[in-house]
């Protein structure tokens, strides 16, 4: 008897619907899954393919990482719904599946009118062994010179194109809301200078939009 439940046939399906929840999922969905500690947030996870073996139905899953799951810990830049692909596949029992998500890529996530529970982004691959992550370096902003996290109201500078954190440069959210114009410290002494020789401030202005900084991820 032993021997022929071990040898109930493994077999890949198209899609599986969670009991419990009512909800179908196919290979190439994301999911919210259930963590062994309920005080943890659910895992995000990408499903890889679906297996069923006798009665129980495990998926193949690729692992999201959230920032504090990372080696380098969450970071100040680091969005409230981020996560980072990372290398890491695994098994798990279908009925953990908690949900259906997505995960934006990082443009998609800064149109999105209103950010659900559901709603992540990721703009990362992340090695879960190495702790690298890849791009290695992201576009910085402001004179604090952070990656952009988009949970941070920012405001662009007319001048330069660059954007600023209302806190970096001395203002409050309520003034940066009511803010019409903006130009930076930089641009508006440019601005000055460029009364007086014309010509030069604004070939200036236009090279910094050309010269995006970056900075290593580590
Ligand atoms: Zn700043
Ligand atoms: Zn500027």
């Amino acid at each position: 008897m032993a021997k022929a439940k071990a040898k109930a046939p493994r077999r890949t399906l198209d899609s599986y619907t969670v009991k419990p929840i009512n909800i179908t999922v196919k290979p190439g969905d994301c999911v919210l899954m259930r963590p062994s500690d309920p005080s943890k947030p659910s895992y995000v996870a990408k499903i890889e393919r679906i297996e069923s073996r006798g009665h129980s139905v495990r998926v193949h899953v690729r692992w999201y990482y959230r920032p504090e799951d990372s080696i380098g810990g969450r970071r100040q830049f680091h969005g409230s719904k981020e996560v980072f692909q990372s290398d890491h596949y695994d098994t798990q029992s279908a009925d953990t599946i908690e949900g259906k998500c997505t995960v934006h890529s990082f443009k998609n996530y800064t149109t999105l009118d209103a950010v659900g529970n559901d709603d992540f982004f990721c703009r990362f691959e992340y090695n879960s062994s190495s702790g690298a992550f890849n791009p290695e370096s992201v576009a910085v902003y402001c004179k604090c010179e952070m990656p952009y996290n988009p949970d941070d109201l920012m405001v662009q500078c007319e001048g330069c194109s660059d954007w600023f954190h209302p806190a970096c440069i001395e203002m409050s959210a309520e003034e940066a809301n009511r803010l019409g114009h903006f130009f930076c410290e930089k641009c508006s002494s440019q601005g000055q200078k460029k009364v007086k020789s014309s010509d030069h401030g604004t070939r200036q202005s236009e090279a910094k939009v050309e010269t995006k900084r970056r900075k290593v991820m580590k």
